[in-house]
Protein backbone atom coordinates (compact mmCIF):
# COMPACT_ATOMS: atom_id res chain seq x y z
CA UNK A 1 0.00 0.00 0.00
CA UNK A 2 1.65 3.66 -1.18
CA UNK A 3 -0.55 6.08 0.35
CA UNK A 4 1.77 8.64 0.14
CA UNK A 5 4.70 10.02 -1.69
CA UNK A 6 7.53 11.63 0.42
CA UNK A 7 10.35 14.35 0.07
CA UNK A 8 12.28 16.30 2.27
CA UNK A 9 12.59 19.77 2.60
CA UNK A 10 14.14 22.25 4.98
CA UNK A 11 13.06 25.01 6.73
CA UNK A 12 12.17 27.16 9.77
CA UNK A 13 8.29 27.39 10.87
CA UNK A 14 7.03 29.70 12.84
CA UNK A 15 5.37 28.64 15.73
CA UNK A 16 3.15 31.48 17.84
CA UNK A 17 1.03 30.41 20.65
CA UNK A 18 -2.41 31.69 20.82
CA UNK A 19 -3.21 33.59 23.88
CA UNK A 20 -6.37 35.96 25.56
CA UNK A 21 -8.09 35.95 28.15
CA UNK A 22 -11.30 37.88 27.15
CA UNK A 23 -13.60 35.66 26.77
CA UNK A 24 -17.09 37.19 25.55
CA UNK A 25 -19.00 33.73 24.01
CA UNK A 26 -18.60 30.79 22.09
CA UNK A 27 -19.48 30.54 18.88
CA UNK A 28 -20.31 26.98 17.11
CA UNK A 29 -17.17 26.46 14.45
CA UNK A 30 -18.55 26.70 10.90
CA UNK A 31 -16.60 24.52 9.74
CA UNK A 32 -17.17 21.15 12.13
CA UNK A 33 -20.35 22.87 14.14
CA UNK A 34 -18.18 22.29 17.49
CA UNK A 35 -17.85 25.00 20.15
CA UNK A 36 -14.73 22.77 21.38
CA UNK A 37 -11.17 24.19 20.77
CA UNK A 38 -13.45 27.27 20.36
CA UNK A 39 -11.99 29.69 23.56
CA UNK A 40 -12.29 32.96 21.28
CA UNK A 41 -15.07 35.28 20.14
CA UNK A 42 -14.55 33.75 16.33
CA UNK A 43 -16.29 31.49 13.92
CA UNK A 44 -13.90 29.05 13.55
CA UNK A 45 -12.16 27.16 16.16
CA UNK A 46 -8.57 26.25 16.94
CA UNK A 47 -8.66 23.05 14.61
CA UNK A 48 -10.63 24.07 11.94
CA UNK A 49 -9.39 27.69 11.20
CA UNK A 50 -5.52 27.36 9.77
CA UNK A 51 -7.10 25.20 6.82
CA UNK A 52 -10.34 27.49 6.28
CA UNK A 53 -9.95 30.77 4.27
CA UNK A 54 -6.21 30.60 3.50
CA UNK A 55 -5.02 30.28 6.91
CA UNK A 56 -5.98 34.19 7.50
CA UNK A 57 -7.54 34.41 10.66
CA UNK A 58 -11.51 34.97 10.94
CA UNK A 59 -12.32 38.34 11.91
CA UNK A 60 -13.86 38.43 15.23
CA UNK A 61 -17.56 38.14 15.64
CA UNK A 62 -19.74 40.46 18.31
CA UNK A 63 -21.32 38.25 21.01
CA UNK A 64 -24.60 36.63 20.03
CA UNK A 65 -27.69 35.89 22.90
CA UNK A 66 -30.80 34.78 20.18
CA UNK A 67 -29.09 33.40 17.82
CA UNK A 68 -25.81 32.04 16.49
CA UNK A 69 -23.59 32.54 12.90
CA UNK A 70 -23.52 28.21 12.54
CA UNK A 71 -28.19 28.41 12.86
CA UNK A 72 -28.27 31.32 10.72
CA UNK A 73 -25.94 29.95 7.53
CA UNK A 74 -27.82 27.23 8.09
CA UNK A 75 -31.67 28.06 9.03
CA UNK A 76 -34.24 27.52 5.69
CA UNK A 77 -35.76 30.44 7.00
CA UNK A 78 -32.67 32.68 6.44
CA UNK A 79 -32.07 31.48 3.24
CA UNK A 80 -33.73 34.09 1.60
CA UNK A 81 -31.56 36.80 3.32
CA UNK A 82 -28.48 34.93 2.63
CA UNK A 83 -29.63 34.73 -1.20
CA UNK A 84 -29.98 38.56 -1.31
CA UNK A 85 -26.19 39.13 -0.91
CA UNK A 86 -24.34 42.15 -0.30
CA UNK A 87 -27.10 44.98 -1.13
CA UNK A 88 -25.89 47.32 -4.01
CA UNK A 89 -28.15 50.04 -3.66
CA UNK A 90 -30.91 51.34 -1.42
CA UNK A 91 -32.99 50.30 -2.74
CA UNK A 92 -31.95 46.30 -2.07
CA UNK A 93 -31.08 47.57 1.59
CA UNK A 94 -34.32 48.28 2.05
CA UNK A 95 -35.39 44.85 0.52
CA UNK A 96 -32.87 43.36 2.98
CA UNK A 97 -34.04 45.20 5.79
CA UNK A 98 -37.41 44.22 5.27
CA UNK A 99 -36.88 40.31 4.45
CA UNK A 100 -34.74 40.51 8.05
CA UNK A 101 -37.55 42.32 9.56
CA UNK A 102 -40.17 39.49 8.27
CA UNK A 103 -37.86 36.92 9.47
CA UNK A 104 -38.22 37.93 13.20
CA UNK A 105 -41.73 37.26 14.37
CA UNK A 106 -41.45 39.19 17.41
CA UNK A 107 -41.15 42.26 15.53
CA UNK A 108 -43.31 44.02 13.73
CA UNK A 109 -43.82 47.48 12.11
CA UNK A 110 -39.95 47.98 12.77
CA UNK A 111 -39.38 51.16 10.29
CA UNK A 112 -39.91 54.53 11.81
CA UNK A 113 -38.79 56.88 9.19
CA UNK A 114 -40.74 56.90 6.19
CA UNK A 115 -38.42 55.51 3.73
CA UNK A 116 -40.49 55.08 0.74
CA UNK A 117 -40.94 58.14 -0.32
CA UNK A 118 -36.82 58.57 -0.85
CA UNK A 119 -37.07 55.31 -2.51
CA UNK A 120 -39.75 56.01 -4.80
CA UNK A 121 -38.26 59.23 -5.34
CA UNK A 122 -34.44 57.80 -6.22
CA UNK A 123 -36.28 55.43 -8.28
CA UNK A 124 -37.97 57.86 -10.39
CA UNK A 125 -34.71 60.15 -11.10
CA UNK A 126 -33.01 57.01 -12.06
CA UNK A 127 -35.35 55.96 -14.08
CA UNK A 128 -35.03 59.59 -16.24
CA UNK A 129 -31.42 59.87 -16.19
CA UNK A 130 -31.57 56.10 -17.07
CA UNK A 131 -34.03 56.69 -20.20
CA UNK A 132 -32.21 59.67 -21.48
CA UNK A 133 -28.97 58.12 -21.58
CA UNK A 134 -30.15 54.92 -23.34
CA UNK A 135 -31.60 57.36 -26.21
CA UNK A 136 -28.14 59.40 -26.30
CA UNK A 137 -26.21 55.83 -26.46
CA UNK A 138 -28.28 54.61 -29.32
CA UNK A 139 -27.78 58.01 -31.53
CA UNK A 140 -24.65 57.76 -30.68
CA UNK A 141 -23.86 54.06 -31.58
CA UNK A 142 -25.72 54.65 -34.63
CA UNK A 143 -23.37 57.45 -35.85
CA UNK A 144 -20.53 54.99 -34.76
CA UNK A 145 -21.86 52.31 -36.64
CA UNK A 146 -21.89 54.35 -39.92
CA UNK A 147 -18.67 54.94 -39.79
CA UNK A 148 -17.61 51.56 -38.69
CA UNK A 149 -15.66 50.91 -41.74
CA UNK A 150 -13.21 53.38 -41.09
CA UNK A 151 -10.04 52.13 -39.92
CA UNK A 152 -8.57 54.10 -36.83
CA UNK A 153 -11.76 55.30 -35.88
CA UNK A 154 -11.37 58.31 -33.48
CA UNK A 155 -15.17 58.23 -31.70
CA UNK A 156 -14.77 61.78 -30.84
CA UNK A 157 -14.02 62.86 -34.31
CA UNK A 158 -17.61 61.15 -34.91
CA UNK A 159 -19.42 62.27 -31.90
CA UNK A 160 -18.12 65.62 -31.70
CA UNK A 161 -15.75 66.54 -28.53
CA UNK A 162 -18.50 67.43 -26.72
CA UNK A 163 -18.23 64.71 -24.19
CA UNK A 164 -21.22 66.41 -21.55
CA UNK A 165 -24.77 66.71 -22.31
CA UNK A 166 -26.84 68.72 -19.94
CA UNK A 167 -30.34 67.04 -18.63
CA UNK A 168 -33.29 69.03 -17.41
CA UNK A 169 -36.13 67.84 -15.74
CA UNK A 170 -39.30 68.51 -13.69
CA UNK A 171 -39.61 66.50 -10.81
CA UNK A 172 -41.74 68.05 -7.39
CA UNK A 173 -42.40 71.23 -9.17
CA UNK A 174 -38.67 71.34 -8.69
CA UNK A 175 -36.36 72.17 -11.97
CA UNK A 176 -33.13 69.79 -11.65
CA UNK A 177 -29.99 69.84 -14.03
CA UNK A 178 -27.51 66.45 -14.33
CA UNK A 179 -25.02 66.38 -16.26
CA UNK A 180 -24.52 63.02 -18.56
CA UNK A 181 -20.80 62.85 -18.91
CA UNK A 182 -19.08 60.36 -21.56
CA UNK A 183 -16.72 57.89 -19.82
CA UNK A 184 -12.87 58.23 -21.48
CA UNK A 185 -11.64 55.36 -19.44
CA UNK A 186 -13.62 53.63 -15.98
CA UNK A 187 -13.27 56.38 -13.85
CA UNK A 188 -16.77 57.55 -12.24
CA UNK A 189 -16.40 60.57 -9.45
CA UNK A 190 -17.47 58.95 -6.10
CA UNK A 191 -20.34 61.03 -5.84
CA UNK A 192 -22.08 60.42 -9.68
CA UNK A 193 -24.28 57.86 -10.92
CA UNK A 194 -23.40 55.73 -13.32
CA UNK A 195 -25.81 53.67 -15.80
CA UNK A 196 -27.57 51.17 -14.11
CA UNK A 197 -28.38 48.96 -17.04
CA UNK A 198 -26.39 46.80 -18.45
CA UNK A 199 -26.26 47.47 -22.46
CA UNK A 200 -23.91 46.88 -25.12
CA UNK A 201 -22.28 50.45 -25.21
CA UNK A 202 -19.70 51.92 -27.58
CA UNK A 203 -19.48 54.72 -24.66
CA UNK A 204 -20.31 54.16 -21.11
CA UNK A 205 -22.12 57.42 -19.35
CA UNK A 206 -22.10 58.85 -15.76
CA UNK A 207 -24.27 61.56 -14.75
CA UNK A 208 -23.63 64.66 -11.47
CA UNK A 209 -26.15 67.01 -9.88
CA UNK A 210 -25.33 70.55 -11.83
CA UNK A 211 -28.40 72.71 -9.84
CA UNK A 212 -31.48 72.78 -8.11
CA UNK A 213 -34.18 75.14 -9.46
CA UNK A 214 -30.82 77.09 -10.55
CA UNK A 215 -28.82 77.25 -8.02
CA UNK A 216 -25.32 75.00 -8.21
CA UNK A 217 -25.33 72.11 -5.44
CA UNK A 218 -23.05 69.45 -4.86
CA UNK A 219 -22.92 66.50 -2.71
CA UNK A 220 -20.02 64.86 -0.21
CA UNK A 221 -21.92 61.32 -0.92
CA UNK A 222 -24.17 60.41 -3.58
CA UNK A 223 -26.13 63.32 -6.37
CA UNK A 224 -28.91 60.62 -6.93
CA UNK A 225 -29.68 59.87 -3.39
CA UNK A 226 -28.38 63.32 -2.29
CA UNK A 227 -31.01 65.07 -4.68
CA UNK A 228 -33.86 62.65 -3.89
CA UNK A 229 -33.74 63.51 -0.18
CA UNK A 230 -33.10 67.24 -0.36
CA UNK A 231 -36.19 67.73 -3.00
CA UNK A 232 -38.12 66.61 -0.19
CA UNK A 233 -36.76 68.41 2.26
CA UNK A 234 -37.53 71.75 0.07
CA UNK A 235 -41.22 70.81 0.54
CA UNK A 236 -40.97 71.03 3.92
CA UNK A 237 -37.83 73.72 4.84
CA UNK A 238 -38.71 77.06 3.25
CA UNK A 239 -34.87 77.49 3.25
CA UNK A 240 -32.31 78.02 0.50
CA UNK A 241 -30.95 75.55 -1.18
CA UNK A 242 -27.64 76.44 -0.78
CA UNK A 243 -28.21 75.83 2.86
CA UNK A 244 -30.41 72.57 2.68
CA UNK A 245 -27.75 70.59 1.16
CA UNK A 246 -25.03 72.37 3.37
CA UNK A 247 -27.22 70.73 6.45
CA UNK A 248 -27.72 67.74 4.28
CA UNK A 249 -23.81 67.20 4.14
CA UNK A 250 -23.15 67.65 7.29
CA UNK A 251 -26.07 65.09 8.67
CA UNK A 252 -24.91 62.53 6.45
CA UNK A 253 -21.32 63.05 7.51
CA UNK A 254 -22.23 62.73 10.80
CA UNK A 255 -24.28 59.48 10.71
CA UNK A 256 -21.77 57.66 8.64
CA UNK A 257 -19.52 58.58 11.15
CA UNK A 258 -21.62 57.32 14.03
CA UNK A 259 -21.71 53.93 11.99
CA UNK A 260 -18.24 53.60 11.76
CA UNK A 261 -16.99 54.24 15.01
CA UNK A 262 -19.95 52.63 17.02
CA UNK A 263 -19.35 49.94 14.82
CA UNK A 264 -15.84 49.53 13.70
CA UNK A 265 -15.71 45.42 14.12
CA UNK A 266 -18.43 45.46 11.14
CA UNK A 267 -17.40 48.36 9.15
CA UNK A 268 -13.95 49.69 7.40
CA UNK A 269 -13.36 53.15 5.75
CA UNK A 270 -14.27 51.14 2.63
CA UNK A 271 -17.32 49.88 3.73
CA UNK A 272 -18.81 53.88 2.83
CA UNK A 273 -19.00 52.27 -0.99
CA UNK A 274 -21.19 49.74 0.23
CA UNK A 275 -23.43 51.18 2.74
CA UNK A 276 -26.62 52.57 1.90
CA UNK A 277 -26.33 56.38 0.06
CA UNK A 278 -29.01 57.99 1.77
CA UNK A 279 -29.64 59.15 4.85
CA UNK A 280 -32.87 57.58 5.78
CA UNK A 281 -32.08 53.74 5.21
CA UNK A 282 -28.77 54.77 7.04
CA UNK A 283 -30.88 55.49 10.23
CA UNK A 284 -32.64 52.70 9.81
CA UNK A 285 -29.30 50.83 9.93
CA UNK A 286 -28.45 52.50 12.73
CA UNK A 287 -31.15 52.57 14.44
CA UNK A 288 -31.19 48.25 14.28
CA UNK A 289 -27.56 47.81 14.97
CA UNK A 290 -27.46 49.99 17.90
CA UNK A 291 -30.72 48.74 19.50
CA UNK A 292 -31.16 45.82 22.56
CA UNK A 293 -28.80 43.16 22.53
CA UNK A 294 -31.09 40.53 22.63
CA UNK A 295 -32.71 42.25 19.87
CA UNK A 296 -33.23 39.35 16.48
CA UNK A 297 -33.16 41.83 13.99
CA UNK A 298 -30.13 42.94 15.18
CA UNK A 299 -28.44 40.05 15.45
CA UNK A 300 -29.78 38.73 12.37
CA UNK A 301 -28.62 42.19 10.32
CA UNK A 302 -24.82 41.57 12.25
CA UNK A 303 -24.94 37.34 10.84
CA UNK A 304 -25.83 38.78 7.08
CA UNK A 305 -23.21 41.62 7.34
CA UNK A 306 -20.62 38.85 8.55
CA UNK A 307 -21.45 36.02 5.96
CA UNK A 308 -21.72 38.80 2.77
CA UNK A 309 -18.71 40.06 3.87
CA UNK A 310 -16.85 36.61 4.41
CA UNK A 311 -19.07 34.44 1.72
CA UNK A 312 -16.05 33.32 -0.04
CA UNK A 313 -15.06 30.86 2.76
CA UNK A 314 -18.07 30.54 4.20
CA UNK A 315 -19.46 28.53 1.21
CA UNK A 316 -16.71 26.51 0.94
CA UNK A 317 -17.24 24.84 4.22
CA UNK A 318 -20.75 24.61 4.16
CA UNK A 319 -19.87 20.91 2.32
CA UNK A 320 -21.41 18.30 4.67
CA UNK A 321 -18.33 15.86 3.70
CA UNK A 322 -15.90 18.55 4.70
CA UNK A 323 -18.07 19.42 7.99
CA UNK A 324 -17.53 15.56 8.83
CA UNK A 325 -14.13 15.37 8.25
CA UNK A 326 -13.13 18.16 10.47
CA UNK A 327 -15.55 16.17 13.42
CA UNK A 328 -13.04 13.66 12.64
CA UNK A 329 -9.72 15.35 12.66
CA UNK A 330 -10.93 17.09 15.80
CA UNK A 331 -12.39 14.08 17.71
CA UNK A 332 -8.80 12.43 16.71
CA UNK A 333 -6.76 15.16 18.94
CA UNK A 334 -9.33 14.93 21.48
CA UNK A 335 -8.13 11.21 22.03
CA UNK A 336 -4.38 12.07 21.57
CA UNK A 337 -5.15 14.68 24.31
CA UNK A 338 -1.56 16.66 25.43
CA UNK A 339 -0.08 15.01 22.68
CA UNK A 340 -1.61 17.88 20.42
CA UNK A 341 -0.58 21.29 20.42
CA UNK A 342 -3.05 24.21 18.47
CA UNK A 343 -1.42 27.24 17.07
CA UNK A 344 -2.67 30.25 14.64
CA UNK A 345 -1.11 28.00 11.85
CA UNK A 346 -1.44 24.51 12.66
CA UNK A 347 -0.88 22.17 14.94
CA UNK A 348 1.99 19.96 16.56
CA UNK A 349 1.80 16.35 17.78
CA UNK A 350 4.40 14.38 19.53
CA UNK A 351 5.28 11.50 18.14
CA UNK A 352 5.06 7.70 20.41
CA UNK A 353 9.36 7.60 19.65
CA UNK A 354 9.09 11.49 21.28
CA UNK A 355 9.66 13.40 18.28
CA UNK A 356 7.96 16.88 17.56
CA UNK A 357 6.28 17.38 14.12
CA UNK A 358 4.24 20.73 13.57
CA UNK A 359 2.23 20.80 10.66
CA UNK A 360 1.32 24.23 9.26
CA UNK A 361 -0.89 25.62 6.89
CA UNK A 362 1.04 26.88 3.81
CA UNK A 363 0.17 28.30 0.19
CA UNK A 364 2.13 25.59 -1.23
CA UNK A 365 0.19 25.81 -4.86
CA UNK A 366 -1.81 28.72 -5.91
CA UNK A 367 -5.02 29.02 -4.49
CA UNK A 368 -5.04 25.87 -2.78
CA UNK A 369 -4.43 25.06 1.02
CA UNK A 370 -1.42 23.24 1.71
CA UNK A 371 0.60 22.06 4.97
CA UNK A 372 4.18 21.90 5.56
CA UNK A 373 5.46 19.50 8.38
CA UNK A 374 8.67 19.85 10.43
CA UNK A 375 10.57 17.77 13.30
CA UNK A 376 11.06 20.75 15.66
CA UNK A 377 13.78 19.27 17.84
CA UNK A 378 16.21 18.80 14.89
CA UNK A 379 14.55 21.12 12.95
CA UNK A 380 14.10 19.20 9.81
CA UNK A 381 11.05 20.06 7.41
CA UNK A 382 8.69 16.88 6.25
CA UNK A 383 6.42 17.25 3.24
CA UNK A 384 4.38 14.54 2.74
CA UNK A 385 2.26 14.51 -0.53
CA UNK A 386 -0.96 12.80 -1.12
CA UNK A 387 -1.49 11.30 -4.31
CA UNK A 388 -3.56 13.17 -6.51
CA UNK A 389 -6.41 9.90 -6.69
CA UNK A 390 -7.09 10.65 -3.31
CA UNK A 391 -10.13 13.29 -3.56
CA UNK A 392 -10.52 13.54 0.23
CA UNK A 393 -11.97 16.51 1.95
CA UNK A 394 -9.29 18.52 4.05
CA UNK A 395 -9.53 17.16 7.59
CA UNK A 396 -9.40 13.42 6.34
CA UNK A 397 -5.89 14.50 5.04
CA UNK A 398 -5.01 16.25 7.90
CA UNK A 399 -6.63 13.37 10.11
CA UNK A 400 -3.88 10.76 7.98
CA UNK A 401 -1.14 13.08 8.56
CA UNK A 402 -1.35 13.40 12.08
CA UNK A 403 -1.90 9.84 12.74
CA UNK A 404 1.12 8.88 10.99
CA UNK A 405 3.12 11.20 12.50
CA UNK A 406 2.10 10.38 16.13
CA UNK A 407 2.86 6.42 14.98
CA UNK A 408 6.08 7.19 13.44
CA UNK A 409 7.23 3.61 13.99
CA UNK A 410 4.38 2.45 11.62
CA UNK A 411 4.61 5.39 9.31
CA UNK A 412 8.51 4.36 8.69
CA UNK A 413 7.43 1.72 6.75
CA UNK A 414 5.91 3.32 4.66
CA UNK A 415 7.33 7.00 4.73
CA UNK A 416 11.28 5.96 5.05
CA UNK A 417 12.15 9.72 5.91
CA UNK A 418 10.48 10.16 8.95
CA UNK A 419 13.15 11.01 11.53
CA UNK A 420 12.93 7.80 14.11
ZN1 LIG B 1 -13.92 23.66 13.80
Amino acid sequence: MKLFAVMILHGRTNSMRIGGEDVVSKQSCLSCHSTEYNDYDLPLCLVCAPWTNNGESPKPFGSLERITLLEFIHGDNYQEIISRGMPDGDIAWKELLCSINASSIDDNGRFVNDTEEVLSLITHIQGVIDEYTEDLSRSENLALAYYSHFVDLDKSSILGDDEEKLLQFEIRNQNVTFRIVRMKGDEVPIHAYSFSKPLELHSNYYAEIVSINGISVSFDYKDLEGCAEVLLLLEIHNRDIDEIVESYNRKYREIIDALLSQHCELFTDESIQILPHSISILSELNLILSGKDDDLVRELLLCSLYTFENWKWIQNVLDPARVRSFQFLSQIMTDLGKRVTLYENGFSVDSLTGNRYQVNWTKFRTDHVFWFITEVFEDKSVCIEVEEEHDLPMGDILAVILLSLYDDIESSELIKTLNI
